[in-house]
């Protein structure tokens, strides 16, 4: 009796093993393949995302390349803007190396190329032509000349002097000058403007200009310590003085960028040109003497001077401490191989 009742026990033990081990290998054997279908599904999700990811960064790229291939097409259109029946407008910019130059011209550049019938005489203050300059100017599929002309070195500040109290880019404007007389024919019709590298321009002041029999002014914003400089004009329309604060007796007291010359009255007169010995902010005045011989035969745009079409912007010089640290520890400077 003892013996069956142990014999059940042991029998209903074995049931409960045989059941516990059934249970528990049908439960991995079911398992099992689940497991493996959820790794498997993670894999192709993983590749469905990489996938996804790569197909999506093709489609940036080739944006971009449609993009620049736009840009590129747009400089062809830059013909069509080639129109001989307008004057053209020769646009003297001096440009000299610093940080921030490329930004300049290239911030500039973008301008003039929406300027139809412009020719870009840029003159570089260097002893050579530099390449950041060479390519800049190739890439732009604008017309242009590219010439260069160092200022002497005892012209520039010395190491300490903050700001430049001699006049800036004489040397380049004259040579640019003389490249218009030496390349351009006196029968042509157009106009000269001088173009800083880090002025603002609106479209519209090319255009006021285009048209000049003489010479022709304008405000210009920003300049002189003043919200705008600018001619002041009579009942009749004519310029019978300058609204400016600074130094308003000069003859004409007015920026660089609030003029521009036609020029065949420019070929007229052989002898107009910047001087290095006038007084500062006299350069405008100096020139203008060989053009001009009465405020009166001045032409007023910009709606009676009421516009501004420009200003005398000025770029704040770049903060480069962390570079110069770099310097002084000997370690690589952040451009290497990038041009900025
Ligand atoms: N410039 C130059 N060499 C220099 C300094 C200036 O060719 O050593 C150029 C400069 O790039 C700019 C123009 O001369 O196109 C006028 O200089 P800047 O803007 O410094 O003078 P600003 O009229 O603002 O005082
Ligand atoms: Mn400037």
């Amino acid at each position: 009796m003892k013996n069956k009742k142990a014999l059940c026990y042991v029998a209903l033990l074995a049931l409960m093993v045989w059941c516990i081990k059934g249970f528990w290998s049908n439960n991995t054997v079911k398992v099992k393949p689940l497991e493996l279908d959820q790794s498997q599904q993670e894999f192709q999700q993983q590749v469905n995302r990489d996938d996804l990811l790569r197909k999506e960064h093709e489609i940036s790229t080739l944006k971009v390349e449609m993009a620049r291939l736009k840009m590129e097409s747009s400089k062809c259109g830059l013909e069509s803007k080639f129109s001989p029946e307008i004057p053209k407008i020769y646009a003297i910019t001096p440009t000299h190396y610093r940080a921030v130059q490329k930004a300049e011209l290239t911030r500039l550049s973008h301008t003039l190329m929406l300027v139809p019938n412009l020719h870009w005489v840029v003159v570089e203050d260097a002893e050579s032509k530099t390449d950041l300059v060479t390519k800049l100017l190739a890439k732009t599929g604008m017309s242009y000349s590219h010439l260069n002309a160092a200022t002497p070195k005892s012209w520039k500040p010395k190491a300490k002097e903050p700001r430049w109290v001699k006049p800036r880019g004489v040397l380049q404007r004259n040579t640019a000058l003389q490249w218009l007389r030496d390349n351009v024919s006196p029968n042509e019709d157009g106009v000269i403007y001088f173009v800083d590298d880090d002025n603002s321009y609106s479209l519209e002041v090319f255009e006021e200009m285009r048209y000049l029999k003489g010479v022709g002014v304008w405000p210009v914003g920003l300049v002189g310590g003043l919200m705008v400089e600018r001619p002041k004009i009579n009942a009749e329309g004519k310029v019978t003085g300058w609204l400016t604060v600074w130094s308003p007796n000069r003859p004409f007291a007015i920026d660089m960028a609030g003029f521009a010359i036609n020029l065949k009255l420019f070929h007229s007169k052989p002898n107009g040109k910047f001087s290095f010995e006038s007084e500062k902010g006299y350069q405008e005045s100096e020139l203008l003497k060989h053009f001009v011989g009465s405020l009166n035969e001045l032409e007023v745009k910009a709606d009676n001077c009421t516009k501004v079409f420009v200003w005398h912007t000025r770029t704040e010089q770049a903060n480069l401490a962390q570079e110069i640290k770099l310097r002084k520890e000997n370690k690589p400077r952040s451009d290497i191989g990038i041009e900025v």
